[in-house]
């Protein structure tokens, strides 16, 4: 049996940037995922490094995702760095041009000093805007596959032991303490166990017997080629987004469907993303589809995040549920628990995200 200071059970990038936190700090871990890491909800993800609506998000995870949004340049600057790979960060701004929001979206910005809101006059002519849009030119977005690649490669370099391809069946506990996992190729022992298996933590913990409130929001989401590139901002219209990238390539996202943990992609949801995406920009009539996907959400429900210890197991931890912001805050809540696991205040409580909580409701908003 090999034995490990921590084992991150779930190998997405909220695993991923958990274990790379652990491991700069010194500790041994081993990274488990039943695929290959990061092929999941991280992969499928947009990469847009804002909330959707951050005019209405709950404060703890605005400041998550303020945080998140401020880490972000010198995370992907330093990833760069020791692993060679460019996860892609670039600040296109984000035009929001839901006329429901666009009061709210102002109000907002007014009560934060750190928001700017401009105006929008010179759009290209080929893009349908509505009368009122406004850009928020710091909004960043970076290539989610590419900053898979990076962390992949700095856990390697920082030696942290990945096991793809091995489903953890089993938690192993001895008087309330975790001791080690069995997988489906054997079993591992560590000191500690953090639990960051997305929409599937559920199927882990009802082996200790406890459970979250947490479920699966199936998002589809479109990759379009056009000849010419036009588009620089991504464009926010409800929950529906256009994501250009630098290559020419344009992301069209995303839907919002309860069919629990399939995953199938459909012809419905292709006509809503194409239908929508060219009354916006009509152009895209005559954009190649380059690659139709999807991936499952893990939703908490009230709109914030569980990281913290589990009850009743003083060594075991979650870091999940990160639904619609989990490329944003990957890093910070990897922080916020790492620095918790260290002793070290952080520059939050971690009872702001109590897994134990019961307010949530399981009203997907
Ligand atoms: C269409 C779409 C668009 C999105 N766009 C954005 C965006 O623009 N910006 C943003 O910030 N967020 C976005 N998100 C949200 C973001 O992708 C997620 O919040 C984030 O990826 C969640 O990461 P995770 O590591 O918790 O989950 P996942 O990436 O799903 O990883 C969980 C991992 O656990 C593994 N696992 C599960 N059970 C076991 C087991 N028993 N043993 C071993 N391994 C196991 C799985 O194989 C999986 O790899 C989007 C999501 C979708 C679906």
């Amino acid at each position: 049996m090999n034995n490990y200071d921590y084992i991150v059970l779930g190998g997405g990038v909220i695993g991923m940037t958990t274990a790379r936190e652990l491991a700069k700090r010194g500790a041994s871990v081993a990274i488990f995922d039943r695929g290959i890491l990061g092929m999941e909800a991280s992969w499928a993800a947009g990469g847009i490094l804002s909330s959707m609506r951050p005019w209405q998000e709950h404060p703890d995870s605005a400041e998550l995702s303020r945080r998140g949004k401020a880490l972000y340049p010198d995370y992907c600057e330093s990833l760069k760095d020791e692993t060679g790979i460019d996860p892609g960060y670039f600040r296109s701004g984000l035009i929001v041009i839901d006329q429901d929001h666009i009061d709210r979206l102002l109000n907002w910005a007014q009560q934060d000093k750190e928001i700017q809101c401009i105006d929008i006059d010179n759009l290209p002519a080929a893009i349908n805007l509505p009368q009122i849009s406004v850009l928020l030119p710091e909004i960043a977005q970076i290539r989610p596959p590419r900053l898979i690649a990076a962390l992949c490669k700095s856990l390697k370099l920082l030696s942290v032991d990945i096991f793809e391809e091995s489903e953890v069946k089993k938690i192993i506990t001895h008087n309330s303490r975790f001791t080690g996992v069995v997988f489906d190729k054997g079993s591992v022992s560590a000191g500690s166990l953090i639990i960051t298996a997305g929409a599937w933590c559920n199927s882990i913990l009802k082996n200790i017997n406890r459970e979250i409130r947490l479920k699966p929001v199936h998002g589809q989401m479109l990759c379009l080629k056009l000849k010419q590139r036009e588009l620089i901002s991504i464009i926010l219209d409800g929950g529906h987004y256009l994501i250009p990238r630098l290559d020419g390539h344009i992301l069209v996202g995303s839907t919002m469907e309860d069919t629990g943990f399939n995953k199938c992609v459909t012809e419905t949801a292709y006509r809503e993303l194409f239908d929508w995406a060219i009354s916006i920009y009509p152009d895209i009539n005559k954009a190649t589809l380059i690659k139709h996907w999807s991936g499952l959400r893990p939703a908490s429900g009230d709109q914030k995040p569980f990281i913290g210890s589990i009850t009743g197991y003083e060594n075991i931890y979650i870091n999940a549920g990160h639904f619609r912001k989990g490329i944003l805050q990957a890093p910070v809540s990897a922080k916020l628990l790492v620095d918790h696991l260290a002793g070290i205040t952080s520059f939050m409580s971690l009872e702001n995200f109590n897994p134990s909580r019961v307010e949530n409701s399981l009203k997907i908003a």
